[in-house]
């Protein structure tokens, strides 16, 4: 069987994360390849909560996943916070859905009533881990009369729905990235559709709302293969249309050995990475960036293809989905994001790093900072890079260590020497602009039959605080005259007073 995509149909898929933790770069991922097959086929992209589990249910995780999406520009067109012709988007809001199908299933002698209290089931997977037996449920509630289960729960014994799996034969499936997959019925437990509380479990509450949006394919971690036979064996009890299923390979820490662990992501986040989106965009990652270093973990092309979320349209395709782990390579999100940094036009750069200079207490003028970008650019990885190399742009005053003053090879006094001569010729030009200002040092370089870099070094400390900056000539055009002259001067002074 092939099953591939027809870009011609139109997709309906969903994003379907649980609030259970942070919104990371495996759930960014999978939203991500959701959005792409829905633009690239001009179909549907849904958010739908899946927080049924109540136990790991985390304040606030729900409004973390909502901007994490805004943020990477993951626009999408149904779900809790905007409605759709499906809702409601959030499954504790759905529940009557899933009892409905609970009981269609036991009608159809799918599901079972089972009554065995924690204690037991424990008693049972204890004795068959004893008897290196298959921990699976033994099947006692399977066996009772219906009509007994029935008169049980309406006498309001607690109770849980379990799926009846077909305890002969064999189950297939097909995943699109890894082909068809066969297991052995015996092997398959009788999965909890419904618990005491009511609430369904994932396997019942995921394939009804499936069925129920009118889901056409679905892309999930793999963490879902070993559940898999159970979910198409309840699709199939009920004859509702199978999806095309995509499992996605899982991602590893950097060494490529295992899944990172938390102590490892928090180690991370000391280097100024991580694997949490909301993290990557406070550590001052664009969503360009983000995004681009994602959508490639997985997919098949050229490692360094560099693309915008539009090109990514385009070239998307799950036949080059790769199901192999993918090792996550941090310099690679730096590679891709000073990349994207690059591509973006001044303006829109200037508005983002705009911000950085603004928390950090200075006054922006605009008209500046656009002169600033093109002499920053180059060099930005992040966006928070920006303050080291042009904070000394906005400072009233900079304060360089005395020793960076001294030129490599000179003494103080030689250093300050040389600063005099750099006055001199500065303090001579009516204006300090790159073309007035640069032949004559030039000039004066030759003449001292020193470096370049020892007498324009000093100049660099003198006049921007720090050893490395933006191009010196053009970067000293956007500061007054007076400053330059100002900075010089305090340099000389400090320099003599070594
Ligand atoms: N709620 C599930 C999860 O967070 C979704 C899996 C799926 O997409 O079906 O893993």
């Amino acid at each position: 069987m092939e099953v591939g995509l027809d870009s011609s149909i139109p997709v309906r898929v969903r994003f379907a994360p649980s609030p259970t933790g942070r919104m990371h770069l495996g759930s960014a991922r999978t939203a991500l390849y959701d959005y792409l097959l829905a633009r690239r086929t001009g179909g549907k992209f849904i958010l739908r909560i899946e927080d049924t589990d109540r136990k790991r249910f985390v304040e606030g995780a729900e409004q973390e996943l909502i901007d994490g999406l805004r943020w990477l520009g993951l626009e999408y067109d149904e779900g809790p916070d905007i409605g759709g012709p499906y809702g409601p988007y959030r499954q504790t809001e759905r529940q009557e859905i899933y009892r409905k199908w609970a009981d269609e299933l036991i009608e159809r002698g799918h599901a079972f009533y089972c009554f065995c209290s924690p204690d037991r089931l424990e008693r049972v997977r204890q004795e068959q881990l004893k008897n290196k037996q298959p921990v699976r449920y033994d099947g006692t509630c399977r066996a009772l009369e219906p009509e007994e289960a029935r008169r049980r729960v309406r006498a309001g014994e607690k109770h849980v729905i379990r799926f009846k799996m077909p305890y002969e034969g064999e189950t297939r499936a097909y995943d699109v990235m890894r082909g068809e997959i066969i297991w052995q019925n015996r092997d398959l437990d009788d999965a909890i559709l419904l618990k005491s509380d009511g609430l369904p479990t994932y396997h019942l509450a995921a394939m009804a709302d499936d069925y129920e949006m009118r889901i056409t394919h679905v892309i999930r971690g793999s963490e879902w293969l070993s559940t898999f036979p159970l979910h198409v064996n309840l699709i199939r009890a009920l004859g509702w249309p199978e999806p095309v299923w995509m499992h996605l390979s899982v991602f590893l820490k950097p060494s490529g050995k295992g899944k990172m662990s938390k102590r490892e992501a928090a180690a991370a986040l000391n280097d100024g990475y991580s694997i949490f989106i909301k993290d990557l965009r406070d550590l001052g990652y664009i969503p360009e960036g983000v995004l681009n270093w994602i959508v490639l973990m997985g997919w098949g092309v050229a490692e360094d293809d560099v693309m915008t979320l539009d090109e990514m349209i385009q070239r998307f395709d799950i036949k080059n989905l790769n199901p192999a782990p993918a090792a996550i390579n941090f310099s690679k999100l730096d590679h891709f994001n000073g990349t994207h940094i690059r591509r973006l036009a001044v303006e829109d750069l200037a508005g983002r790093i705009k911000p950085y200079f603004e928390r950090a207490g200075y006054r922006v003028d605009e008209a500046k900072l656009l002169r600033i970008v093109p002499l920053i650019r180059e060099r930005l990885v992040t966006l928070d890079d920006c303050l080291p190399f042009a904070e000394w742009f906005f400072k009233e005053n900079v304060s360089p260590a005395p020793e960076a003053l001294v030129a490599k090879g000179l003494t103080p006094a030689e250093s300050a020497a040389v600063a005099r001569k750099m006055y001199n010729i500065l303090s001579a030009l009516p204006e300090i602009t790159h073309a007035a200002a640069e032949p004559p040092l030039r000039a004066l370089v030759e003449q001292l039959g020193l470096s370049p870099s020892q007498v324009f070094g000093i100049l660099r400390v003198a006049v921007t605080g720090q050893t490395v900056s933006p191009p010196l000539f053009e970067s000293m055009e956007l500061l007054p005259r007076h400053t330059i002259l100002q900075r010089l001067q305090n340099a000389i002074v400090m320099l003599e007073q070594m």
